[in-house]
This record gives structure tokens, sequence and C-alpha cells, in this order.
């Protein structure tokens, strides 16, 4: 079974032999290492998941960076506070522009008071956007009428980083390689390199064939839950489905954003 917590603690042990410096975004920002691992969760949903990554990372002296949604699905203040007290970094995954159907106006006055709630938490200094891959606005469209430093931000993952110098990684789709299912959440990355599995990426590690600077984005359905974790494996194998499908056929696309945005309330 992949992306269980026994197998993220495989991949932290493997990566911790490999002689990189684990930097949250905004130290990477800030002062990257010349062989750095920024690990990033975007926490669209199951937080209580997030906080049992957050504990494992911690237990083995490793610091990262959580970000966390407006949307009550993901936004848990007790478990903020938690993953805080551990030492991670804390970011918000904004998602403004299509929660105000592209209304700009509207979606910056959301963002600013957004970002001003995850503050009273951590002092945020990166965010990064949700994909909504089911909505017709990309939320990256903010940054067309505004630069990051206008609300204290140094750093968003899909801006900042240039893709050609460091290695993206993404479990979109509960599997290393599935940018086909990717609608927003990619980058243009130049390294000829992928993976299916995780066992995968610990093999090219042990075999020192990794880039210098990585970072690796995973989703918080990482599960030792059995249960939990046949139904996210249906769950995300009928999701992968219905984005092929919807690529296709995009007008099927508004009635299933609609009851994304119900499962998110
Ligand atoms: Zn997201």
């Amino acid at each position: 079974m992949d992306f269980t917590l026994k197998t993220y603690r495989q991949l932290l042990e493997s990566l911790s032999l490999g002689a990189y410096s684990f930097q949250p975004f905004a130290e990477f920002i800030e002062n990257p290492e010349e062989k750095a691992i920024v690990l990033r969760h975007d926490v669209d949903e199951r937080p209580q998941n997030a906080l049992k990554m957050a504990q494992l990372e911690s237990e083995l002296g490793i610091r990262a960076t959580y970000y966390f949604r407006i949307a009550k699905i993901s936004n848990n203040p007790k478990i903020i506070k938690q993953i805080v007290d551990l030492g991670h970094e804390i970011g918000y995954h904004y998602e403004d522009y299509s929660s105000c159907n592209g209304n700009i106006n509207k979606a910056i006055k959301q963002f600013k008071e957004n970002l001003a709630y995850f503050r009273t938490y951590y002092p945020v200094k990166t965010v990064c956007m949700h994909g909504s891959s089911m909505s017709d606005f990309d939320n990256r469209m903010i940054w067309k009428f505004h630069s990051l430093s206008d609300f204290g931000i140094i750093g968003e993952p899909y801006i900042s980083i240039d893709y050609s110098k460091v290695f993206y990684l993404t479990d979109t789709g509960r599997r290393w390689d599935g940018n086909k299912y990717s609608v927003r959440d990619f980058v243009n990355n130049s390294f000829q390199l992928s993976f299916h599995r995780t066992s995968d990426i610990i093999k090219v590690l042990q075999s020192k064939r990794l880039p210098d600077q990585l970072i690796i984005q995973s989703h918080t359905l990482w599960t030792d839950s059995v249960k939990e974790w046949y139904w996210l494996e249906f769950r995300e194998k009928l999701r992968n489905n219905i984005k092929i499908i919807i690529i296709k056929m995009p007008w099927i696309k508004k009635f299933a954003y609609k009851l994304i945005q119900f499962y998110s309330k």
C-alpha cells in the first residue's frame, strides 16, 4: 500500500540520508541552500491527516510548509495552532478569485481578509493557489492586478520558482506521475525524471540521482487507516476519470464544480 504514513516515514528517512537541508518555503525563498528540499502540503481537506504528517516530520527534526484553505473542510484552528507549535510554516491556500466567480475586486478584498485571518496564527509570508480544477477561474489572476509584496508576501510556489532549476514533485491524483490529471497544479519541469510510486523515488534517492533542489508537494491523503485508504483510493480514481472527461467535455465542469463546492462547505 502506497500513500500511508508508514510509506511517508520511509520517504522522509530516505530523504534525510541524502545530505539535503529541509527548508520551509519562506526560508527557501529568502536563503536557499545548495541542496534543499521543501516539503509543501496543500491541506485541501482532512486537517487531522495534516497534523499526523506534521508530527511525523517534527519527530524526524524536519520543518515543512502547510497551506490551509479558508473553507471549513481545511481550516481547523486547533490543528493550525498545533502545527505552528511543532515549528512548521503556515501559509494561505487561496482560492478567492474562483470563489468570487471571477469578480476581481471582491476577490482581492476577500484575499486580504483571509490572509489577515491566517496571520492571527502565524506571520504568513507565503501563499499558494488552490487549483480549483473544476472552476473556469484561475486563482492566480489576482497577480495580474497586484504584486505579492503588496500584501507582505515573499513567495508563491507557482510564481516565485524557476522550475528549470528546482525539481517539482506532486502526488496529485494519488500518484507521482499524475500530470494528466493536473488541471492547474503543474509546472514546466525540465528534468527527465518521472515516478509512479513512492518506492520509485526512494530507489532513485538511494542511487543519489535526484536533483539538488526539490519541492515535494503532498496532499493530506496519506493514512494508515485501512478503511480511509480504500475510500480515498476509490475516490481519487473516480476523480481522475472525471477530470479526464471534463478535459474532453468542458460543459460538465459547472455541474461538477457545484458538487465540489457543496462537498467542501
Ligand atoms: Zn489545493
